[in-house]
This record gives C-alpha cells, sequence and structure tokens, in this order.
C-alpha cells in the first residue's frame, strides 16, 4: 500500500505540491505518509493570507473566540485516539504517553478558551504623580497580528497548542512550521481548526523547509516569531530577526536534587519517570542527578531497579513504556556519549546498549562535570548520578550549567526548600517533584541558554500582544 499525502492547509483550504516528503515511523522504519512541501511561494500566499486573518480576528468579539477555542478542544477531545495513534506512529511515543499529550492539549485550548474572555489590560492609576490628577488611564492588549510558530518533534501535538492557543486566545493569526518528522499531528489539529468557525486563514499549518524561514524572517508582516526547539538553532534564529519579536523555548540538562530527608522512594520514582519518559526527549526530563551521600545507595538501587524494570516495546502497544528514540542517529549519539563517559570513568549502573533507535534506560555514576552527559542536553534515556554533602554545593553544583529550564529539588525541610528556590537559576523550581513537572497553565520557560520569554496561556497571550495606553482628561 502506498503512503497516503498529506496536503498542508493554506487560507483555510488545503493544497499539495510536486514536492514531497515522508514521513517514517520511527519504530518500523516503515514510510507512514507523504506530505507535501510548500514553496516559497505557498509562504508568501500564507503570509498574506494569515495578514487579512489578523485583520478579522482582532475585530472578533471575545465570546465569540472562546467558543471557538472550545470547539477546538471538544473536536481534540472527540478525536483523542486518532491523534494518540498519529503521535505514537510519527513521535515513537508510547502510546500511553501519547494520550496524555492529547489530554493535555485539550487542557491548553480549553484554558485558552478561559482565558480569551478574561484577557484584557489594566487601568492605570494616574494620580500617583500630582500632574496626572484628575485624568483616567487603562491599557488594552493589542494583538501583535501574524505569528509565525517553529515546533520541535517531542510533543507534536501540546506544543503546537502551545502557540496556535494563546495566539487565537489573544486575537492573532498564526502560521505553524511543525517539524519535519511530525508533521501529521499538526496537520491533523488542522483540520480540527477548520471546524471551529473562526476566521479562516488565523491558523495555517506549513510544513516548510526550513529555507523558507529567511523568506519569514524578512517579511515585515511577521511581528513575532515563537520557536520551541534545540539552543542552537533558536539561537541563530533570534540572530537574524532584526525587529522581530522572538520568543524561546530551548533545551536544557535538567537536575533535580534529592536531599537527605527527602522520600527516598518517592523521589527515586518521580526521578525515574521524568529521566526516561519518552525516552528522555523532554526538554525537562531529569538528566543531572544530585543526591545525597547518606541516601546515595538506596535511591541508586531504587532507580536502577525502575529504569530495568521498563517495559520496552512497540509504542502502539499498551503495554509499552520505552520505545524507540526520533531515529538511529539520535540513539548513535546518545551512546557515543554514554561510551566517552565510559572512557573518561563513569560507571555504567545499567542499560548503555542500542538496537537501532532504542536505547535502553541508562544510568551512569562517578560522572564529572567535564562529561558530555552532564554538559550537554543529552536527550535521550539517559541520567547521571553524582552525590553530595553539603546542600549549597548540590545547588551549585545544579547550577553548573549553560542552561536554566526547571529544576526538582525533593527535601523536607522548608528552609532549604526556599534557599533553594532563591539560589537556583531556572525558570522553574519544583519542590518535592521532578523538573519534568508542568501544567499548562503555569509560566513555563527558561533563562540562560533555555530560551527567552515564557509560555502557558496566558504568559503566551502576554508576550504576543503589546498594550497600548489610553489616558483620557474627561473635564476638559
Ligand atoms: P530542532 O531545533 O532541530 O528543530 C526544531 C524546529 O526548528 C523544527 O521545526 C525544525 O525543522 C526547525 N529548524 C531546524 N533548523 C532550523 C533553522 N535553521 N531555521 C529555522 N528553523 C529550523 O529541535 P528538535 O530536535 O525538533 O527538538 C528537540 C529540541 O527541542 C531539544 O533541544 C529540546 O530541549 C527542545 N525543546 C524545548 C522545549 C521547551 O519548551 N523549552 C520543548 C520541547 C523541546
Amino acid at each position: 500500500m502506498t503512503a497516503p499525502i498529506k496536503p498542508f492547509l493554506i487560507g483555510g483550504a488545503w493544497r499539495t505540491t510536486e514536492q514531497l516528503q515522508e514521513v517514517r515511523a520511527p519504530y518500523t522504519g516503515e514510510c507512514v505518509a507523504r506530505f507535501a512541501v510548500p514553496s516559497t511561494n505557498d509562504v508568501e500566499e500564507a503570509i498574506a493570507s494569515a495578514s487579512v486573518a489578523a485583520v478579522e480576528m482582532r475585530a472578533t468579539p471575545r465570546h465569540k473566540i472562546a467558543a471557538g477555542l472550545r470547539r477546538i478542544a471538544d473536536q481534540i477531545e472527540a478525536r483523542c485516539e486518532e491523534f494518540a495513534r498519529v503521535i505514537a506512529i510519527e513521535a515513537g511515543k508510547p502510546l500511553t504517553a501519547a494520550r496524555g499529550e492529547v489530554e493535555r492539549a485539550v487542557g491548553t485550548f480549553t484554558i485558552a478558551s478561559e482565558e480569551a474572555r478574561r484577557f484584557a489590560g489594566e487601568s492605570i492609576p494616574l494620580d500617583a504623580q500630582a500632574l496626572g490628577e484628575g485624568r483616567v488611564g487603562w491599557t488594552e492588549r493589542i494583538p501583535r497580528g501574524v505569528i509565525f510558530g517553529i515546533t520541535p518533534f517531542n510533543f507534536p501535538l501540546n506544543l503546537v497548542a502551545h502557540k496556535v492557543a494563546p495566539a487565537l486566545a489573544s486575537r492573532n493569526a498564526i502560521i505553524i512550521k511543525p517539524s519535519p518528522r511530525t508533521p501529521l499531528t499538526a496537520l491533523l489539529l488542522g483540520e480540527v481548526f477548520l471546524e471551529s468557525r473562526l476566521a479562516a486563514g488565523a491558523l495555517q499549518v506549513l510544513p516548510a523547509d526550513v529555507s523558507a524561514v529567511d523568506l519569514v524572517l524578512r517579511d515585515e508582516r511577521v511581528a513575532m516569531i515563537s520557536f520551541t526547539g534545540s539552543a542552537e538553532v533558536g539561537w541563530r534564529l533570534r540572530e537574524r530577526a532584526g525587529r522581530k519579536v522572538v520568543a524561546l523555548e530551548l533545551g536544557g540538562n535538567a537536575p533535580v536534587i534529592i536531599d537527605e530527608n527527602a522520600d527516598v522512594d518517592y523521589a527515586a520514582g518521580r526521578t525515574a519517570t521524568a529521566a526516561f519518559n519518552h525516552a528522555g526527549q523532554v526538554c525537562i526530563s531529569a538528566q543531572r542527578i544530585i543526591v545525597h551521600r547518606q541516601i546515595a545507595e538506596r535511591f541508586t538501587n531504587l532507580l536502577v531497579e525502575r529504569a530495568q524494570s521498563l517495559r520496552i516495546g512497540d509504542p502502539l502497544d499498551e503495554s509499552t513504556e520505552l520505545s524507540v528514540m526520533i531515529d538511529e542517529a539520535a540513539a548513535v549519539r546518545a551512546e557515543s556519549w554514554v561510551n566517552e563517559a565510559i572512557k573518561g570513568g563513569a560507571r555504567l549502573l545499567c542499560g548503555g546498549a542500542r538496537r537501532g533507535a532504542l536505547f535502553e534506560a541508562t544510568v551512569l555514576t562517578n560522572v564529572h562535570g567535564e562529561m558530555r552527559v552532564c554538559t550537554e542536553e543529552v536527550f535521550a534515556p539517559v541520567a547521571t548520578i553524582q552525590q553530595f554533602d553539603d546542600f549549597g554545593d548540590a545547588l551549585a553544583e545544579a547550577n553548573n550549567s549553560r542552561y536554566g529550564l526547571q529544576a526538582g529539588v525533593f527535601t523536607h525541610d522548608l528552609g532549604r526548600a526556599m534557599l533553594a528556590f532563591r539560589t537556583l537559576e531556572f525558570g522553574g523550581v519544583m519542590i518535592n517533584d521532578a523538573p519534568a513537572f508542568r501544567v499548562d497553565n503555569m509560566p513555563y520557560g527558561g533563562v540562560k541558554q533555555s530560551g527567552a520569554g515564557r509560555e502557558g496561556v496566558r504568559y503566551a497571550m502576554e508576550e504576543m500582544t503589546e498594550p497600548r495606553l489610553l489616558v483620557i482628561d474627561p473635564m476638559r
């Protein structure tokens, strides 16, 4: 059977081209679909259509925007199984985790629907200075207009949702360029959008080649680039973006500290999930574990036990907990970093073996700060363990990274929890949880090389709009 051809969504209509690109299932290696790659003319047309839609969106009342977003949430929910299977196939994500992602995306659109009704400006107390006495003033949030969103492969639905939902809720139009590895989920979202009754060009899904991004960067009609992906690509993009607003959600090598007084069983369970979920291909995956020496042995045994008990297999199998990485090259890279660490003196406690794109859940100890498994974003099911005696040293080690997305700290000592919160240079600090914790309305984003700006529906809505100030002197 030949793989189906998937058109792209432009100005509310599906369109195809001569240029086709394959989507291969990472688990079977099979070509599951071919998608039409938009030409530069198509991208140009999409921007024109988005500009028209942006004007319509800006004039659309809040209740209609909210209802449109609600319809999207309902449709995703109704088609949950279809979405989950597409994610499992194209991303190699185990079905149970894929269902979790779909549920979260329903939540993201639901939150956006609610935010759409109340998102507004603020009243300004102008009489704070004598010269403002008698005047009234307030701000309104003005949509930026056309936003261009670029998304990665690891959450093909919910990370697209984190751009589309706030963009629409704040009355913008958005063009999404999904990862070429996982465009099918974004195209399915395009289908759902067409039922929303929002302006036809308000969401366009263009799995364009990265070369098309240059055209977008030059186009004055595009006001903002919202990028989620690797730090390397993200920061280069920002350098080339001129006056455009650029939001960056990038990578990390998240630390988790387990203090001597922590609930060790609980911490080991949460950390294992956070380290090996979606084969570690999560930007807030627990990568650098820093554990107090007194409990290190017990914690390590529990973590290794959990790593070894993960059921490995086909992402479409209900019982699978660990499946393939996105491709063999990614698994080869992980394997080479692990081998390099072992050569440098690290001790392999479990895992380390690779079969094609499948890489076993791996735990390394005796690591030191110079190894790539510590300094870089490993983005694989690999966790490293270091020990500490002094809590302050553990915090310093956690900060010893050029990234700063989220950190986790397991401690029952309130003083240490607060010290951790004040000291850790990260966008978010999770106390008594692993760094991979995320709820979709919380502010989410990084410091240092992990990014600029915040997502989490309302926070993204703020970035996707500008305050415009009105001042009135009613007595003149
Ligand atoms: P990637 O940077 O390779 O690709 C991300 C997107 O950028 C894709 O759509 C890709 O086609 C596009 N792209 C690639 N080169 C480009 C270029 N030169 N110009 C413009 N666009 C370009 O990342 P990936 O491998 O798909 O995803 C993994 C990365 O994403 C990891 O670093 C991970 O930490 C990060 N990530 C971050 C978050 C977050 O919210 N902070 C969430 C998920 C993933």
